[in-house]
């Protein structure tokens, strides 16, 4: 067996794949990325989380890029669900954990949004190989992967070896076989969805106006979500029972299903759908709810849909993928500076991944019963995630991907925020007072805007592991 060219192969190029190699680039080692497509690439999954957004984007060092991008602020989100008649709204700006400047997301073309992360990947030192497939792991005589065969455009197969395969490469992934994994499909998450794209669609009134809109309906539920004023992204997820007509004629099926549904009959309006480019087409995903029965295996390691996904509603996709990029890159990171051994470092990864998955898993089974009221939701939020917060702060921050207390964000992030959406039309943030009171106060103002969010990462047990000071690794607590 050869000896590895790469300290790191990333398969998969996508917000998993982009976060994972940043990170492992940014400790010091080699990186190699392969990518299937040419980017930018449709994908979808556009609405994030403050996690997302303040968390993460800010450790991968491309938060000002981001923020310039011009996506869409979301504070919140609107719903018209449950037992209520009437839509109503949560904002993220009530927990406490997110405080000021921290308490939005965006809603994000993905196009631009991963063609963001993937370049920032590059800056950071990852060999980035675009157009190139990867075909089969490579794995030695113990079974350990060792390297991938991967079919660059002219269709030559290429061997390359690592002391880590990593395997990002989302839900049509066939190569987290090679880890040992088996995917178990949920019996609960059975929907599937048609979503496609408006142009001129109407607006919630400000200040929702950038917020995700879901609408529950006699056969599922609509996600409309304004990626531009005049961009909006309208997905129908709904049972399997019509799946026929959905895949037989995907334009009577929308139609049937606005018409379904006259809180989004009303907000799109005189909308036109688009015909061409990305967006010009109808789209159907099924079959998306599932979860690996490991994370990892000898030599490899599988993040964001490789590994798990539970269900659209939420919009925890994203989330999942870059906190377990972060996650996975903290283990890669402790082994090969050999502060951590491979056994305690992997199980940790997959201990807060799984705790991660599980809270969203666990509470949209409950939030799919639509004869509650928000407030029983709200408390269901609460139990499932043991939150000291009262019942509404404990939903936002779940459904905002704070509740596990992992994200490490520090003072001089939350102030490049502040700076960068304060530059920003429409910015959620009240930011001159904010960045001068950053700036001026430098640490100890902004950790305690925090919270409890400084010091994050810390040992789920005595003794356990914690995150380093830069994040990028673990120590030994
Ligand atoms: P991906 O984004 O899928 O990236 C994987 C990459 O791997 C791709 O670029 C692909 O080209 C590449 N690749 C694949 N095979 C190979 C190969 N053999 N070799 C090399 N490269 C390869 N999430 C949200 O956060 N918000 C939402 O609003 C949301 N809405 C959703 C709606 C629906 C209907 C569904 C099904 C999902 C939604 N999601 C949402 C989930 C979201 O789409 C995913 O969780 C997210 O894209 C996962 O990121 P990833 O990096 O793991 O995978």
């Amino acid at each position: 067996m050869s000896s590895p060219q790469y300290d790191v192969i990333v398969v998969g190029g996508g917000p998993a794949g982009s976060t994972v190699s940043t990170l492992v680039s940014k400790a010091g080692h080699r990186v190699l990325l392969l990518e299937k497509e040419k980017f930018p690439r449709y994908q979808i999954g556009e609405s994030l989380l403050p996690a997302t957004v303040h968390g993460v984007i800010p450790i991968l060092g491309v938060e000002k890029e981001v923020a310039e991008a011009g996506f869409t602020v979301k504070r919140g989100g609107t719903f018209k669900w449950g037992k209520r008649p009437e839509p109503w709204t949560f904002e993220f700006a009530v927990s406490s954990k997110m405080p000021g400047p921290t308490s939005f997301a965006y809603q994000v073309e993905r196009m631009k949004f991963d063609d963001i992360l993937l370049r920032n990947a590059r800056k950071h030192g990852v060999e980035v190989r675009e157009e190139s497939s990867v075909v089969k792991a490579i794995t030695d005589e113990t079974g350990r992967v060792r390297g991938v065969h991967y079919k660059d455009s002219d269709g030559k197969v290429h061997e390359v070896f690592a002391r880590y395969v990593v395997d990002s490469s989302g839900n049509t992934s066939r190569l987290f076989k090679a880890s040992g994994a088996e995917r178990h499909y949920s019996p609960f998450f059975r929907n599937l969805a048609l979503f496609t794209y408006f142009e001129g669609a109407g607006r919630l009134p400000a200040p929702n106006a950038g917020n995700i809109f879901s609408v529950a309906f006699e056969h599922g539920w609509f996600w409309f979500i304004p990626l531009s004023p005049d961009l909006t992204s309208v997905g129908a997820v709904v049972h399997q029972d019509s799946a026929e007509l959905v895949q037989g004629d995907p334009d009577e099926a929308m139609r049937r299903f606005i018409d379904a549904c006259p809180r989004i009959k009303d907000i799109l309006g005189d909308a036109k759908r688009i015909t061409e480019g990305p967006y010009g087409s109808y789209r159907v995903r099924k079959d998306w709810s599932y979860c690996n029965s490991r994370f990892s295996g000898p030599g490899m390691v599988l993040v964001g849909d490789s590994a798990c996904f539970v269900d659209p509603v939420f919009s925890s996709g994203v989330h999942l993928a870059t906190y377990g990029g972060l996650l996975a890159a903290r283990s890669i990171n402790g082994c090969l500076a050999g502060t951590v051994d491979e056994d305690a470092a992997f199980a940790e990864f997959e201990k807060r991944y799984r705790r991660e998955y599980g809270l969203f898993h666990e509470f949209l089974i409950g939030f799919y019963d639509m004869n509650k009221s928000e407030d029983s939701y709200f408390w269901q939020a609460r139990k499932v995630s043991e939150s000291a917060s009262n019942d509404v702060e404990a939903f936002v921050e779940l459904v905002g991907g704070v509740a596990s207390n992992d994200l490490r964000l520090t003072a001089d992030d939350l102030a490049a925020t502040v700076e960068s959406v304060e530059h920003k039309p429409g910015g959620a943030a009240n930011g001159t007072v904010l960045t001068r009171m950053l700036k001026a106060g430098a640490g100890l103002q902004g950790r305690a805007l925090l919270g409890s969010r400084s010091g994050e990462g810390a040992a789920l047990e005595p003794g356990g592991l914690r995150a380093s000071d830069d994040g990028l690794s673990w120590v030994r607590s």
